[in-house]
């Protein structure tokens, strides 16, 4: 056992890879989660023979470095692959579900895109690279492959990712790997095919898109269960800096001392009181959006929707004019999800698309919804299950100028040492890019 305590403040799934990470390395590390339940935002809950995802509802898994660490979890023999149907991708153009090209002849046959917008394409290889280093995601888009693709593409990709517009995001932040191909290659096209042996020597597995039998809440109560203490209802509400180490408030009791802390928690629950930090720097993390977001999973009998299901879900583009980002056919991607003769539909409405929208009440967002599900979909009846979430905040928006945002992250670790910060809210929000940066940051406070 290495001689150093260590807390970790909240048990999202950045701070449990980092806890454990810890752990293993032989540190004495405690987590403190105000929940009663380790994950944050990735939360399963079943009811009946329905199993519905609150947050995240597929890992994609390409790093080795991932793969491995499900291994150590012991969770590869209840790992279950999406049904390969939903290789297929709608998206909403004119009212109807086209499913997005997986083949060169379905991306010149498909009524997606117009023969303007496929000419375009074609030009990308020769289109000269920015001098801009941080470029929104609209920007670089439409430069590169041009305003359909733009609209018909890449914006309902946005709001599937990020619950975002690609106006207000930074390409080099939100997709650094497209980012990177414009930079190394100047080409998306060229790089993509370039960049593939190289991605494959850098650790990178062939793709698969995967959840859990129980869902994708197996993953944390797999990490917490291998935790030595996690303590769940404790909100931290004051972090401390005393001459002989750091000490956590919560309620009336005071823990510590610790030689370092690991800071979880999202940045809107960092306030003066939190945490002491400059004024200049708590405005600037003030300033980071976490646009709001409804998340409505449906029951339908299967008799009352006239569409297939047959895919993965659809996205809307913003362009359209519809009160939903899109859905996912939950019972399609996983089985085990809805009861027989039932589909599990999982609805998202707002976003920074729609903010008003998400933070409708049950009773008067439904009617919204099923009268989008009916129009698209084709659903008549109503659902025999309904299950509500209310993101307030959901992700956070990586802006353009994101940069100055993680130049304080540093600042902050600097200048309080012992306290780490470990989060979504630096270097990539998905599961994937939060389990490798809590192994990272486990790694920078081993080598201290
Ligand atoms: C609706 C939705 C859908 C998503 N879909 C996907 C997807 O399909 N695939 C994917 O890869 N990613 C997806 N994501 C993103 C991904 O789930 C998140 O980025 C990731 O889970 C965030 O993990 P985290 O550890 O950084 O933060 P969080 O999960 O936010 O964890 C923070 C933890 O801190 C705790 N906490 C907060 N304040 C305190 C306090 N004062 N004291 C103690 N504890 C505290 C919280 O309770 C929480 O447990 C989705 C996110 C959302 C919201």
């Amino acid at each position: 056992m290495i001689n150093k305590r260590i807390a970790v403040v909240g048990a999202g799934i950045s701070g449990l890879v980092t806890a454990y990470s810890l752990q293993k390395q032989g540190f004495d590390c405690e987590v403190f989660e105000k929940n009663s339940l380790p994950g944050g935002a990735m939360k399963t809950v079943k009811s009946e023979e329905w199993q519905v995802e609150y947050g995240p509802n597929t890992l994609l898994l390409k790093d080795k470095s991932v793969k491995d660490f499900l291994e150590e979890m012991d969770l590869l023999s209840s790992k279950v692959a999406a049904n390969p149907a939903a290789e297929k991708r709608f998206i909403l153009k004119n009212g109807k579900l086209e499913p997005l090209p997986g083949s060169l002849l379905s991306a010149v046959s498909t009524p997606l895109f117009s023969l303007k917008a496929k000419l375009r394409v074609l030009l990308e290889p020769f289109i000269s690279k920015s001098t801009n280093p941080d470029q929104t995601i609209a920007e670089f888009t439409k430069r590169r492959l041009g305003p359909e693709m733009l609209d018909y593409a890449i914006n309902p990709f946005v709001a599937g990712i990020f619950a975002n517009n690609p106006d207000s995001l930074s390409l080099r932040h939100a997709f650094p790997a497209m980012h990177n191909l414009e930079q190394e290659y100047g080409s998306l096209i060229w790089g993509s095919f370039a960049g593939a042996k190289k991605r494959k020597e850098s650790g990178r597995i062939p793709r698969e898109l995967i959840s859990f039998k129980k869902g994708i809440g197996e993953l944390p109560s797999a990490i917490a269960s291998k935790l030595n203490t996690i303590h769940f209802k404790k909100e931290i509400s004051s972090i401390e800096k005393k001459l002989d180490g750091w000490y956590l408030i919560s309620g009336k009791k005071q823990h510590g001392p610790y030689d370092h802390i690991v800071l979880n928690t999202p940045l809107y629950k960092w306030s003066s009181e939190f945490l002491s930090l400059d004024k200049n720097m708590m405005k600037k993390i003030e300033s980071v959006h976490y646009p709001p977001l409804s998340v409505l999973c449906l029951g339908v009998k299967k008799e009352d929707v006239s569409h297939p299901l047959n895919g993965f879900g659809f996205l809307i583009p913003e362009k359209e004019r519809r009160s939903i980002l899109g859905a996912l056919f939950s019972s399609t991607l996983f089985e085990n999800r809805a009861p027989g003769g039932h589909h599990l539909l999982t609805v998202f409405v707002g976003g920074g698309r729609q903010p008003k929208l998400a933070s409708l009440e049950t009773d008067k967002l439904l009617p919204v919804v099923l009268d989008e599900l009916h129009d698209i979909i084709g659903l008549t009846g109503e659902p025999v299950f309904t299950d509500h979430i209310y993101w307030p905040k959901s992700i956070p928006a990586y802006h353009v100028g994101y940069d100055e945002i993680l130049e304080i992250f540093d600042k902050i670790e600097r200048e309080n040492p012992g306290l780490f910060l470990a989060g979504n809210f630096r270097h990539g929000i998905s599961v994937p890019d939060c389990i490798i940066n809590g192994q990272k940051l486990a790694e920078r406070i081993s080598a201290i």
